[in-house]
């Protein structure tokens, strides 16, 4: 419907010859996309940025109809359902498990998908909260394993042949939430490539795409919410300022239900199957737009929320020195800390968050 009023727009532009065609240093296109649980914001500059926006959506679309976990028909809905049989998978999936297994051995099991089953026990998946017994979670945690997740590839490169194929282990699902959105934000990088588009921003929920730079040749500005007002959109614990950079944040603001005075959020560590207790309540994760490093900022996120401030630092130093990607943690004692050794972007504090601010080396 809405693609629908905007190519009557421009029709009417055009016939009423009232506009020329777009000015590639002014046309812009701004679409809301409802996907992947979220309202999400893409905006697109030049010649060509309504077809871009609008090819944008339609990649999201077709990926959420593959990786939804609630969609029955979906491709992840299959593979769940599959019983540790063996099934067909598109190269978006193929290529999602395949970074998933990478990210969970590199990040000690702390990002890992087939945490699913755990996940559904505190009612993540259908918005049924719940506090699972202790005994469910021991039937559940030897459930959460990706080293038992594998993945045949297809042998044939003409896509006409068998295509690859996914197993689970019996019993288990996956559940791709914590790093779908990153991976989406990879493919929209690919959308604006072959448009032609110089700049973009997309906000995907908590997980930000600016590409190039802000028509006025400024970096993007990205706020970065204060995790103690979730309600409050405005209330921030400051600004990013970024160029061709994926801005990817994990928090337990995010989603998270209370029972009896506790708060129970949606991150779950794999080692308890509990929501993670690690001292942090939101971590963001920045690198540059690259191959595949939006899929890397989100599950990152995740996983260094679970392993917490030191374990977190530890692991930015031990890839590539600390320049692989940049950090901005906020601890639940009340502290901002900015890891970022190569000055990927500039991050304004907001001085009356009540934060004190730190920089990691
Ligand atoms: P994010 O907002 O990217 O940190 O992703 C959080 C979502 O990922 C949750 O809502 C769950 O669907 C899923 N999830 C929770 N814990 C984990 C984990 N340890 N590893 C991978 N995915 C997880
Ligand atoms: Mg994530």
């Amino acid at each position: 419907m809405r693609r629908f009023t905007a190519y009557v727009l421009l029709t009417f532009l055009f016939l009423s010859g009232c506009s020329a065609p777009a000015d590639p240093d002014t046309a812009q296109e701004s679409i809301q996309v409802i996907a992947m649980d979220t309202a999400m914001l893409i905006t697109t500059y030049g010649e060509h940025s309504v077809t871009a926006a609008y090819a944008a959506e339609d990649r999201i679309r077709e990926l959420e109809s593959a990786l939804s976990r609630t969609d029955p028909d979906s491709e992840v809905s299959r593979l769940n359902a599959a019983g540790g049989e063996a099934v067909e998978i598109s190269g978006d999936l193929q290529t999602i498990l395949s970074q998933s297994a990478q990210y969970s051995q590199e990040t000690g099991g702390a990002f890992d998908i087939t945490v699913a089953p755990a996940a559904t026990a505190w009612g993540f998946t259908a918005d049924r909260f719940q506090i699972p017994s202790q005994t469910e979670l021991d039937r559940l945690l030897p459930l959460v394993d990706s080293s038992q997740v594998s993945i045949i590839p297809s042998l044939d490169s003409s896509g006409d042949g068998p295509k690859a194929t996914a197993r689970l282990g019996p019993g288990q699902s996956v559940d791709l939430g914590a790093i779908a959105k990153g991976y989406a934000a990879d493919q929209l990088c690919k959308v604006f490539d072959a448009n032609e588009i110089p700049r973009a921003l997309a906000d995907l929920g908590g997980n930000v795409l600016a590409w190039g730079d802000r028509p006025d040749g400024a970096p993007w500005r990205v706020g970065i919410q204060d995790p103690a007002h979730p309600d409050d959109k405005n209330a921030l614990v400051g600004v990013l300022e970024i160029v061709d950079s994926f801005a990817v944040t994990s928090g337990s603001y995010q989603r998270y239900f209370e029972q009896d005075g506790k708060r129970y959020h949606h991150i779950i560590d794999p080692a308890t199957g509990y929501p993670a207790d690690s001292g942090l309540t939101s971590v963001t994760v920045v690198a540059g737009t690259g191959s595949g490093s939006g899929a890397m900022c989100d599950a990152y996120s995740t996983a260094l929320f679970i392993m917490g401030e030191e374990k977190a630092l530890d692991f930015w130093r031990s890839q590539l020195n600390g320049s692989l990607f940049s950090l901005v943690l906020v601890t639940e004692d009340g502290r901002v800390v900015v890891a970022d050794k190569i000055n990927r972007f500039a991050f304004a504090p907001n001085e009356d968050s009540g934060y004190a601010y730190e920089t990691a080396s």
